[in-house]
C-alpha cells in the first residue's frame, strides 16, 4: 500500500514536469526509518520492488536497488522533524529557477502560510547527495514544512504523503506567481506578520489542509 502510494506520487509529479531527467525523490517514514525511491530510475518503469527501505543511519533494511542519492537529506530531515511522515523532493521548474538566484519566497500571497510561516527560505548551496546539503535543508526548514534548495529544487514534508505532495506542488505554483510578478517589473505588496498570523488562524478551521 505504502509502496504503491509512493510510486503513484512520483509518477504524478513526473507527469507534471516536476521531476525532469529522473530527478527528485519521494519517501515515507517507516518503523525502522523510511522507504524511498531508488537512485536514477525512470519513474514510469518503477515497480514496488524497486523501492528501498533505509534506516536513519543509511543502513539498507530492504530492497536490492541503490537508494536515492538524497537518502541523507531524507534521513536528516526525518531525524530533525519527528512530525514529518513523508518527504517530497522535486526539481520543479519555476521554484528551481528561483533557487538558482538563491531567492526564497516572501509573504507575497497568503498561501505561503501553507509551509508553516510567513516565508519559504532558500537554503545555502551544497553538492547534491551530501550531508552538507542535508544540513543546509534542515536549517532552511526550521519552523517550516518546505524550503528551496539553492541551485537545485524543492523539499516539502507532511504528516502524510498527500500533504507533502500538495505542499511541493503549491511551492511550484507560488514560485511561478512570484516570478511572473518580478518579470512584469511589479513590486509585490507583502502581507504583514499580523496578516499572516490571521491566515494561519483561518487555516486552522479550513477543511482539507493535510
Ligand atoms: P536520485 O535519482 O538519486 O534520487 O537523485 C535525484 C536528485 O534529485 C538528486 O538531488
Ligand atoms: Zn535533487
Amino acid at each position: 500500500m505504502n509502496s504503491a502510494e509512493l510510486i503513484a506520487c512520483a509518477r504524478r509529479l513526473d507527469a507534471l514536469g516536476h521531476m525532469p531527467s529522473k530527478s527528485g525523490n519521494v519517501s515515507l517514514r517507516t518503523e525502522g526509518g523510511f522507504r524511498i525511491t531508488p537512485s536514477g530510475m525512470p519513474y514510469a518503469a518503477l515497480a514496488e520492488t524497486d523501492l528501498v527501505e533505509v534506516a536513519l543511519d543509511g543502513t539498507v533494511l530492504d530492497g536490492t536497488r541503490r537508494p536515492s542519492s538524497e537518502w541523507r537529506l531524507h534521513a536528516s530531515i526525518y531525524a530533525a522533524r519527528p512530525e514529518a511522515k513523508a518527504l517530497v523532493h522535486t526539481h520543479s521548474p519555476r521554484a528551481t529557477a528561483l533557487s538558482c538566484a538563491r531567492l526564497g519566497l516572501p509573504a507575497f500571497h497568503y498561501m505561503i502560510a501553507l509551509a508553516g510561516g510567513d516565508d519559504i527560505a532558500c537554503s545555502g548551496y551544497a553538492t547534491f547527495g551530501t550531508q552538507e546539503l542535508a544540513e543546509a535543508a534542515v536549517a532552511a526548514m526550521r519552523g517550516r514544512r518546505a524550503c528551496l534548495l539553492a541551485n537545485h529544487g524543492v523539499v516539502a514534508i507532511g504528516s502524510s504523503l498527500a500533504a507533502a505532495e500538495t505542499l511541493a506542488r503549491e511551492v511550484e505554483n507560488l514560485a511561478g506567481e512570484y516570478l511572473d510578478l518580478l518579470q512584469a517589473g511589479l513590486k509585490p505588496v507583502l502581507l504583514t506578520a499580523e496578516e499572516m498570523v490571521a491566515v494561519t488562524r483561518q487555516f486552522g478551521g479550513y477543511g482539507r489542509l493535510s
